[in-house]
Formats: C-alpha cells, sequence, structure tokens
C-alpha cells in the first residue's frame, strides 16, 4: 500500500487518487534564468522517481512540469542582455530539456511555460479582487491574507491573526502593503517597461506565485492529486499557492503536498547564492556520466538531506558500472541447464522488498539496497554454479522491473518499450511496400527474438508479447 507524508496533514497517509485510477500531479519547475544546477536536479530527480514509481503501480499519470519564464531576475538579466525576456529564456530552456533528458528524467505530459498563461492568471485575480481576498496599492494588486483564515496550514507558520508580526520570509516589495505578509498578484510596471501584460486591473507583470495556481488549475483542475517540490518552497511559494486557490474556488487545492530535502555542500544548501553550486554540465565537463550523478541524487530518500561529496560520486560510479557489469555478465554466461527454486525465490523476495521500500514514502534508499542484494544472491549463485538458464530471463525480468523507476541500467533492457515495437513495425510496414522483404523479415525475427509475437489482419498489424 503506497504511503506519502503529506506536509499538509504531518502524517504519513496511504496515497488515493481522487479520480479511480488516474493520477493528476504538479511539480514545480525551474525559473529558467541560468543554468540548472545539481540540487535544482535533485529535487527534478525525486520528481522523476515519484512519477515512475506512479506509473510503476500502475496508475494513468498527469503530470504538469512548469517552467517560470518570467520573473525579476529573468527581466533585469534580460535587460542587460539587451534581449527580450524570451530571446534571453530561450537557450537556458534547450539547455534545462538537454540535462533532464541526460539524467533520464521522463518528460512530464504537460510542461506549461508562465509567458503563455498569463490570461489564466489575471483570471483568478480579477476573481480574487471581486471576492475580496485582494485589494489594489499604488497600481499593483495583493492578496489579502487576513481574509483567508488557513493561511499557514501548509506551512505551519502561526499566524494568528496578526499578520504584521509574523516570522518567516517576508516578501520584500517596495509598494505599500496592509499587512507584511500580504504578497504580490499583480506588479504595476512603468509604462516604457518592455515586460508587461495588459489586465483590466492595470497593465503590468504577474507575481510569481500565481503562475503555479493558474497552471496547476488550467491542466489539473481546481482539485488535484499531488503537488511537490523543493522544501524552500513550502513557504512562501506553496502556502501562497493554496491561498490564491482556494481563497478562487473555495475547495481544496491540492490534496498531498510533498516537498523534498536540500542538497547540501559541507552542511550549506547548494545555491547559486552561495556560489557553491555545482551545474550538472560541470560535472560531466569533469568527466563523470549523467548516470552516475543521477544514482547518487536518489540514493537517500527525498525527505533527507544529502551531502554532495566528490567520493560519493566516484562510489556511484563504481556502483553503476558494477550494475552493468554484472547484467552483462549474467547475460552472457554459460549457465547450467534447469532452474533453481531457491535463487527464484530470492528474486521474488528482493522485489518484494524494492516495493515494499518504495510504497514506504520512497524509501529509495531501501529500494536500491533491495536491488544490491539480488545482485550479491546471483553473483553467489553464478560463482557456486547454482545459477541456471532459466534463472536467467526472470532475473533479468526483475532487473527491468527495478529499471522502470531506478533507469540506471541504460541500453540493452530485455524488454522492448512499446514505441519502440511500434516504430519498428512500422518500418517493416515501409519495407513491404517498398518489397524490400529480407529487412522486412529482419524486423520480424528480432521482433520474435524479444518476444514479440506479430499478427497480420485486416486492420493492420497487431502484435502481442509472448
Ligand atoms: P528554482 O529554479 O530556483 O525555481 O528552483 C527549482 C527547484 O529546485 C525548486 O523546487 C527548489 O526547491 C529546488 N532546489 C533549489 N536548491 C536546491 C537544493 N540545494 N537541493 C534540492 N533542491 C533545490
Ligand atoms: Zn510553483
Amino acid at each position: 500500500m503506497l504511503k506519502f507524508h503529506n506536509t499538509l496533514s504531518g502524517q504519513l497517509e496511504e496515497f488515493k487518487p481522487l479520480d479511480g485510477n488516474n493520477v493528476r500531479l504538479y511539480i514545480c519547475g525551474p525559473t529558467v534564468w541560468s543554468f540548472a544546477h545539481i540540487g535544482n536536479f535533485r529535487t527534478f530527480t525525486f520528481g522523476d522517481v515519484l512519477r515512475r514509481y506512479l506509473k510503476f503501480k500502475g496508475y494513468n499519470l498527469t503530470h504538469v512540469f512548469n517552467l517560470t519564464d518570467v520573473d525579476d531576475r529573468i527581466i533585469n538579466e534580460a535587460k542587460n542582455a539587451g534581449k527580450t525576456i524570451d530571446e534571453f529564456t530561450q537557450p537556458f530552456i534547450e539547455a534545462f530539456w538537454e540535462d533532464f533528458d541526460a539524467l533520464g528524467l521522463e518528460r512530464p505530459e504537460v510542461t506549461p511555460r508562465a509567458t503563455h498563461h498569463i490570461a489564466e492568471m489575471i483570471q483568478i485575480i480579477e476573481t480574487l479582487l471581486e471576492n475580496g481576498r485582494a485589494y489594489e496599492s499604488d497600481g499593483s494588486i495583493y492578496f489579502r491574507i487576513s481574509a483567508f483564515p488557513d493561511y499557514g496550514k501548509l506551512s505551519k507558520i502561526n499566524f494568528a491573526g496578526n499578520v504584521s508580526g509574523a516570522s518567516g520570509r517576508v516578501d520584500t516589495d517596495k509598494y505599500d502593503k496592509e499587512n507584511a505578509n500580504d504578497f504580490a498578484l499583480w506588479k504595476l510596471v512603468d509604462a516604457d517597461e518592455p515586460t508587461g501584460w495588459g489586465a483590466s486591473f492595470g497593465r503590468g507583470r504577474p507575481g510569481w506565485h500565481i503562475e503555479c495556481s493558474a497552471m496547476a488549475m488550467k491542466y489539473l483542475g481546481e482539485t488535484f492529486d499531488i503537488h511537490a517540490g523543493g522544501v524552500d518552497l513550502k513557504f512562501p511559494h506553496h502556502e501562497n499557492e493554496i491561498a490564491q486557490s482556494e481563497g478562487a474556488t473555495e475547495k481544496q487545492f491540492a490534496k498531498v503536498w510533498l516537498h523534498s530535502e536540500h542538497l547540501k555542500v559541507e552542511g550549506e544548501t547548494m545555491s547559486k547564492s552561495l556560489g557553491n553550486y555545482y551545474t550538472f554540465r560541470d560535472l560531466i565537463a569533469k568527466g563523470y556520466t549523467a548516470t552516475a550523478i543521477r544514482y547518487l541524487l536518489m540514493s537517500v530518500p527525498y525527505h533527507k538531506q544529502l551531502n554532495f561529496t566528490f567520493e560519493t560520486l566516484d562510489g556511484a560510479e563504481q556502483t553503476i558500472a558494477r550494475l552493468r557489469d554484472f547484467r552483462k555478465r549474467l547475460q552472457e554466461a554459460n549457465l547450467p541447464d534447469g532452474i533453481n527454486p531457491n535463487l527464484q525465490t530470492k528474486v521474488s523476495s528482493s522485489l518484494d522488498d524494492f516495493e515494499v521500500a518504495m510504497d514506504d514514502n520512497l524509501n529509495t534508499s531501501i529500494a536500491l539496497a533491495a536491488l544490491h542484494n539480488l545482485v550479491r544472491e546471483t553473483n553467489t549463485a553464478m560463482a557456486h554454479a547454482v545459477a541456471c538458464i532459466e534463472d536467467r530471463s526472470v532475473i533479468l525480468h526483475a532487473i527491468d522491473k527495478f529499471d522502470q523507476v531506478l533507469n540506471i541500467f541504460g541500453e540493452a533492457k530485455t524488454e522492448m518499450l512499446d514505441a519502440e515495437i511500434e516504430s519498428l513495425i512500422e518500418e517493416r510496414q515501409e519495407a513491404r511496400r517498398n518489397r524490400n522483404f529480407p529487412r522486412s523479415d529482419e524486423i520480424r525475427d528480432t521482433l520474435a527474438e524479444k518476444g514479440i509475437v506479430l499478427e497480420d489482419t485486416k486492420d493492420g498489424v497487431r502484435w502481442k508479447r509472448k
């Protein structure tokens, strides 16, 4: 039974989607003003493990992951570079997806950009102005947190009615606000400022928080299952997202909130402002592999801090090499005929251990230990010549199962992906149309070797796994 630690309730809870087998997930994406560092990628790798595990459990997923392509830094940096914000962010967006793919992170179903959703933001702000939860001051629009009694329910900060004296990171704005913690929904921009959008309440640009409310509700509905992000976003970003969204809809925004802990360097959070960061590209340039970086980032459960050192990254390189070597040896080994029931029991219990660990709020370190146990048991059996031919495919299949979530073994999967199969079938059809029968036969044989059976019907080619 899958359980998550929900920041909102403060409890470990059984996960049940709102809508049958469909899960709707929102994860806050990067601000594309520079290259992402591996701290950011720790959070995004957690997001990938979460998404892959939800699919592993058989859920259908709609995962929204936004790009913040407008904020104060972006506007200033673009101005300094003499570019429009689109010209300025484009190379960072491209670089981001390159790094994302290289790390083996699966692309989410929807990846909206803030600047393409200004109309949706304006609509929420209009509703909040109408119902009294927002007000105008000096041309900017603020959220009135005294009009939302639940404010603080996520971060558990006690605002106790008197919000001016409350603790926490306070938005430093030059504009006048009724209360220190009221936050900007819309910021007035000067008439000659190039980055601005027209709205019924004046030309301006959106605050950061409203972006996520608008994009989440557009693609996932007013209420959805899971909202996740790094722990620094809990307050004020996520608290404010809840206030704006629930303040506009009067409905619960996200049911489950998950927060991943930071990647640290010598006890300090890795961050651009502290200057103690490595981008993904820095590490690749030093000769490290993307898979080892991925392994390192998920080696500690997401809700625990992870300290980055080159020593642990070297260790991760060795682990990946060992795991891949293990699979290759197993594939190529000259094994005795037959079956070893004892080994097969160990394979299935390692898969059970993996699932029990992942069900427990995605405990990746115990899940990885289950994989290492399987490798150890198989190595021992091979050393004693008691791993048999019929065990091989069972073990390789188990590795593929682990790898649906971990994605560290790289090429040479034993099971083909649906997309690969379909593209080969298409190529075979093309070969047949061109009367290239040797190629079409070759493709049929390749598929047969992987256990894929083709059936030619009047509606086209159907396939199934043997
Ligand atoms: P940003 O690009 O600044 O909006 O951040 C993108 C994501 O990275 C957010 O979810 C942050 O919480 C997360 N993040 C920032 N620094 C770290 C870090 N050192 N470790 C883990 N996640 C981080
Ligand atoms: Zn967000």
